[in-house]
């Protein structure tokens, strides 16, 4: 290879795809929406099958390379990525294979607007959806998939019914709930440590007509906070958000909820908002089609594409504070930002989840029943010091959430060691490496998390 490095001369047997070498495939899995960890794998295959991606494991593993499944790239620190090892292409596995009444069956590398495309025809719609309808079902089903229903119903990985998966020794296997069920529990928020999803069957439940909106302002954090927590306990809200925006040196606090209609139902605004404290004469209220709800963070991403901030690095930082603190805490660490510690249009993620519908084995959460999503979306757009400072803040900041009994969400921008990983998977631990030992023992998959 031009960069040095040797491609193993083990004879790769035939595949129904095919493993490019190109250096500009390579380059381009050597990136990702982070924009902050770069590294190179030896080749890119582009699988055509799932035999495909059971071959070149097999081999890969009897190489000693490492194999790393690719979804849509929306990583943050560099996650997808390999440098001695090959990287699997999932948006080759893009099929819608069949919608049923309750469920879907994808490929992996599908992103969930195709899976709602196929399915609101159907009336019927996946019960969690991201914010951003261009990741990729496997991707978000390795991290967990929280989405402004997860009080409702769960994370994304609550709500799959079966996976095709390869495990590590290149076998492929169906696995579910009844069938080969501790592999079903390791590789849902498993972080890619255990197999490749090559297929998923999602549920489904039926679809909305329309959304109703609410944007409500709030004076300050504890204002925010208490309402959402009566909305959360007194329920008739079907999803519920709250950010927190710098404008003009002065924080910015907004509750975001939605009521979900069918067609003739007519919500009374008087009763959702009942009780609420917000400033009501900036109180926001649109109804929109369910599908123009879906996309409503189209509008923001075409704005971040406009300023060029989507292609900015992303030094993102995600994790849960359990509710007894969260106030507290998120007042400390919002205290010491700056408006360049955020960029031009980034914002603090700041909600209440019931945790109770959670059962993903895998998905960490803090030891409270209502618990809080805690995030900085941020931007930096002013060069390499910038990101680094960044990337320190993102851990002097975690380790003042571990310290309040908070967790992760693994999707952030910063480096753990294998150790940090152990810790973080707390009472789970014993099974992770259970799994990795009977799943992935050549220890072969997705290097970039640094688990093992
Ligand atoms: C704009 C934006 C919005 C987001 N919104 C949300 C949100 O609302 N909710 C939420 O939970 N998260 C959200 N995220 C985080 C997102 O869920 C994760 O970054 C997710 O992993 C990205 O999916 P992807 O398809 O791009 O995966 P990639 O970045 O390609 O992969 C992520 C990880 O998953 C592994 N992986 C991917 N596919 C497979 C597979 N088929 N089998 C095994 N391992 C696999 C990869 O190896 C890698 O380790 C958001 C991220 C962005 C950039």
């Amino acid at each position: 290879m031009k960069d040095g490095r040797v491609f193993p001369t083990g004879a790769l047997p035939p595949l129904d795809g095919e493993l490019s070498l190109d250096a500009g495939v390579r380059a381009a899995a050597a990136d990702d929406f982070g924009h902050v960890v770069e590294k190179t794998p030896l080749g890119v295959l582009r699988p055509a099958s799932a035999r495909d991606v059971a071959v070149v494991t097999r081999w890969a593993a009897e190489n000693g390379l490492k194999v790393a499944a690719r979804g849509r790239g929306h990583s943050t620190f560099g996650r997808s990525q390999v440098d001695a090892g090959i990287v699997v292409d999932m948006a080759y596995f893009d099929e819608i294979h069949r919608v049923g009444d309750d469920r879907v069956t994808v490929g992996a590398g599908t992103t969930w607007r195709s899976v709602v495309a196929a399915t609101l025809p159907d009336h019927l719609t996946p019960p969690v959806l991201p914010n951003y309808l261009d990741l990729s079902v496997g991707g978000t089903l390795s991290v967990g998939g929280i989405g402004v229903s997860t009080h409702q119903y769960g994370m994304q990985t609550d709500n799959v019914c079966e996976l095709e998966v390869v495990t590590g020794d290149g076998e492929i296997l169906i696995c579910s709930p009844e069938t080969n069920s501790e592999l079903f529990n390791s590789v849902r928020a498993g972080l890619g440590q255990f197999g490749v999803i090559i297929r998923a069957t999602l549920t489904l439940v039926p679809a909305p007509d329309r959304a109703r909106t609410y944007v409500l302002s709030y004076a300050d954090l504890e204002g925010l906070a208490a309402d959402q927590q009566l909305l959360l306990r007194r329920g008739g809200v079907d999803h519920l958000r709250g950010s927190i925006v710098l404008d003009d040196d002065a924080w910015q606090h907004q509750l975001e909820i939605a009521v979900l209609l069918g067609a003739d139902d007519h919500p009374d605004d008087d009763v959702v908002l009942a009780g609420l404290a917000d400033d009501r004469s900036h109180a926001q209220i649109d109804d929109l089609s369910y599908a123009e709800y879906l996309e409503a963070f189209d509008r923001f991403t075409e704005l971040l594409c406009s300023t060029g901030e989507w292609a900015d690095p992303h030094p993102w930082w995600m994790t849960f504070l359990p509710g007894s603190v969260a106030v507290k805490v998120a007042h400390e660490v919002i205290a010491d930002l700056v408006s360049e510690d955020l960029g031009g249009h980034g914002f603090v993620v700041f909600y209440p989840l019931d945790k109770g519908q959670i059962t993903t084995p895998l998905v960490r959460m803090p030891n409270e029943e209502i618990v809080f999503v805690f995030n900085l979306v941020r931007f930096a757009s002013t060069g390499p010091e910038h990101v680094e400072r960044l990337l320190e803040q993102n851990w002097t900041l975690y380790r003042r959430v571990l310290t309040a009994g908070g967790v992760l969400y693994p999707v952030s921008a910063f480096p753990l060691t294998p150790e940090e990983w152990e810790k973080h998977f707390g009472s789970a631990w014993p099974m992770v490496r259970e799994a990795k030992g009977r799943f992935d023992p050549s220890r072969c998959f997705t290097p970039g998390y640094e688990v093992f």
